[in-house]
């Protein structure tokens, strides 16, 4: 239930492990968060430890070629996928304090980075304005991929392997039921709740963590491409380029329930932020502007699991700022659960 990157990964995965699988969607497949997310892999913006999820987060931008290449290949399609690190700017005094102290613990946890002389900032992002930064420092680990390449290529590679997509069919319940699960009056052998900040409103016929959805702006700009190379960072702004040459400004953060709408004043501010960084954007109006509900439960720790040790119903959801990076070790690590226990494969 839900063909998100998430469950469209899962779906994969055990397609490739010749399970029969079908994926329920409320609406279209990859047509909510996973065709909004701008698509960083940046454990370096995002992760400051490697506890629980962060670990695999972090190992994931380190391998997410492998699941590109793979997936390019049995689609037949081209991915915009680039590992082409990040640049973090900083004022002088506490921003840069900050910086450091960050850098210092993604350091223990395994994510690099380096300090870089603004001289040298200069020279890795040439049009970025460095004016009122004191500080900059470079995460060559950190990458983007074009997340609706990722989903149109989970759209062939699932009808390839003979997965049925059903679109515009929401499911309400999930109950097990003597080893089977009703899916809405349908049995199925088993089932996963992968509806991305709808999913606490499927019935498990268990309680399950609430989800709730985070919207977020996005602003597109149609330029030249090669003008950026890294993604920029500085606070909660954030500019990255795709090989197109389609540029992305984001974000905001925002607990407005499912407006779908753009607000002219949080674009507006997203523009003005985007432009003190980049000149080349002053007075340019966006291309393209939109929002996307991230998923998020309390805590914002993703929810990836089984109700229980017996019942065929798992879940895969609350990957809220990065489900694009966390989808290849969810997928793996869901797919391989259900195969042993359904015996697939
Ligand atoms: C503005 C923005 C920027 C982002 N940037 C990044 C980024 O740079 N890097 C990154 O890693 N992540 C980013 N994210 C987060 C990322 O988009 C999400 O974490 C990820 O897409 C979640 O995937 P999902 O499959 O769980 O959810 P979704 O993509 O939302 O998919 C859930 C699917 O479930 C379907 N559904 C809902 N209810 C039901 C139902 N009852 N039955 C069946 N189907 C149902 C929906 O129609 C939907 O297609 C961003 C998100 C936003 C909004």
């Amino acid at each position: 239930m839900g063909g998100g990157i998430i469950g469209a990964s899962i779906a994969w995965r055990l397609a490739q492990r010749s399970a029969r699988v079908t994926v329920f969607d409320a609406r279209t497949l990859g047509g909510e968060a996973s065709w909004a997310a701008a698509g960083m892999l940046a454990p370096g913006g995002e992760i400051e430890s490697d506890e629980g999820w962060r670990g695999a987060a972090i190992e994931s931008a380190r391998t997410y070629g492998e699941f590109v290449r793979e997936l390019e290949s049995e689609s037949g399609g081209k991915i915009d996928y680039r590992q082409c690190g990040a640049l973090e700017l900083a004022r002088a005094g506490d921003e840069t304090n900050a910086l450091e102290a960050k850098a210092g613990r993604q350091a223990a946890a395994g994510i690099g980075s380096e300090p870089v002389p603004l001289a040298r900032a200069a020279e890795i992002a040439p049009l970025v304005s460095l004016e009122g930064f004191a500080a900059a420092r470079f995460y060559p680990g950190d990458g983007q991929v074009n997340p609706r390449d990722i989903m149109g290529a989970l759209r062939v590679a699932l009808a390839a392997r003979g997965v049925a997509i059903r679109e515009n069919e929401p499911k309400r319940r999930a109950r097990p039921m003597n080893g089977h699960v009703d899916l809405d009056g349908q049995a199925f052998d088993g089932a996963v709740i992968a509806a991305g900040a709808w999913s606490g409103e499927i019935d498990a016929g268990v309680p399950m963590t609430a989800s709730f959805p985070v919207r977020g702006h996005l602003t597109g700009y149609w330029l030249e491409p090669g003008l950026l190379g890294p993604l920029l960072r500085h606070r909660q702004t954030y500019l990255l380029q795709r090989s197109s040459g389609f540029l992305i400004a984001g974000t905001s953060e925002e607990r407005v329930g499912y407006r779908r709408e753009t607000d002219p004043e949080t674009v507006a501010a997203i523009a003005s932020r985007a432009a003190a960084l980049l000149p080349a954007l002053r007075g340019r109006a966006a291309g393209e502007v939109w929002t996307g509900f991230r998923p998020a439960v309390a805590g914002y720790e993703p929810r990836l699991g089984r109700i229980n040790a017996t019942a065929p119903v798992w879940f895969a959801y609350g990957h809220y700022r990065n489900g694009i990076l966390m989808a290849p070790p969810a997928a793996r690590d869901i797919a391989a659960d259900i195969s042993a226990s359904l015996g697939i494969g």
